[in-house]
């Protein structure tokens, strides 16, 4: 298992390729996943270079699940959501399609279904104005 320093997360952390930002600091970028299975659906994710959870260093989880909680509740009340799922895959046997360590948060509302996991690319109109959606709530 190795790291691909080409990785669309690694670009998306070094500017190449854009994204809706939600929330950024020294360890940590938020950004709305672009086919996203809710509305409101962030990914988070360090900026120290890690294939996933298993090769992370642990010194990297703390200010990351930090920040998850900082996304979930900020997400829980942007989409006035019930509750949030985070959720997190490691190695494309358990479903990860990008190599960069990444926690999905999702709010979630009872009955409310959900899309196909990497399915369809969302209206980038949309996720920018979720991203500011989720932004107003972690400023407030
Ligand atoms: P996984 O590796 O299975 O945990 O999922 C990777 C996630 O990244 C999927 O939910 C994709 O929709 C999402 N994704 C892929 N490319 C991008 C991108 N350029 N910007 C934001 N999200 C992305």
């Amino acid at each position: 298992m190795t790291y691909d320093p080409d990785n669309i997360f690694a670009r998306i952390l070094r500017g190449e390729i854009p994204c809706h930002k939600v929330y950024e600091d020294e360890t940590t970028l938020a950004f709305m996943d672009v086919m996203p299975q809710v509305d409101g659906h962030t990914l988070v994710i360090p900026k120290a270079p890690s294939r996933n959870l298993l090769d992370a260093d642990p010194a990297v989880l703390g200010p990351l699940m930090a920040n998850v909680q900082k996304i979930a509740r900020a997400a829980r009340q942007a989409f006035g959501a019930e509750g949030v799922l985070v959720k997190q895959f490691n190695e494309p046997a358990a479903g990860q399609t990008v190599f960069h360590l990444h926690i999905h948060v999702l709010p979630r509302k009872t009955g409310e279904d959900i899309r196909p996991h990497a399915g369809k690319m969302a209206d980038h109109g949309l996720l920018a104005q979720h991203a500011g959606m989720i932004r107003a709530a972690l400023e407030s």
